[in-house]
């Protein structure tokens, strides 16, 4: 286990910077330095105010098998979700009263909640699975736009192994 901080949380008091043994709270870009960590002493998280820091394993145990007819089916309703909700989105932009307006917007947003549902399901809920890593290597052999961010995603399909 390790520290990791969550910058959005972190209100800059430094009070982890302080009782960290190790200095691996003290770094320049706002994350902990794992390697510097102490299996996850835990120091620097009961001390922070801000509950900024959490403790994070090592190695995260792979995702629930599925079978491919199962997944083939998720894909296809979070398709059809997707659709709906590009639908549900135009007839927001053009009804006519604030209540076809919000019943517009209240649709798309289920069917992204849905949509984002069947994916996850269909094997993109854990960053270690097979499907998260094939869609990032898949990324990398496309011709991308200007400004992919080409070298973090080889940075994180390293970080996958
Ligand atoms: S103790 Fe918490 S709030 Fe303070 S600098 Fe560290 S992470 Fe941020
Ligand atoms: S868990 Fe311990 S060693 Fe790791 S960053 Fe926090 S205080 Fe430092």
């Amino acid at each position: 286990m390790h520290a990791a901080r969550n910058v959005l949380l972190c209100s800059k008091d430094c009070l982890c910077l302080f009782v960290c043994p190790t200095g691996a709270t003290d770094t320049e870009d706002g994350q902990v330095d794992f390697s510097k960590c102490l299996d996850g002493c835990r120091l620097c998280i009961d001390a922070c105010p801000s509950h900024a820091l959490y403790l994070v394993p090592d190695n995260y145990a792979l995702p629930q098998k599925k079978s491919d007819e199962m997944k083939s089916c998720l894909k296809k309703l979070a398709k059809a979700k997707i659709e709906q909700e590009c639908l549900s989105a135009s007839l927001e932009k053009s009804a006519k009263n604030p209540i076809e307006r919000q019943l517009a917007h209240s649709f798309a947003k289920s069917n992204r909640i849905m949509a984002e549902d069947c994916v996850r399901e269909a094997g993109f809920m854990l960053p270690q699975s097979e499907e998260v890593r094939s869609l990032l290597a898949g990324l990398l052999e496309q011709e991308q736009p200007e400004g992919f961010p080409r070298e973090v995603v080889e940075e994180l399909l390293t970080l996958l192994g």
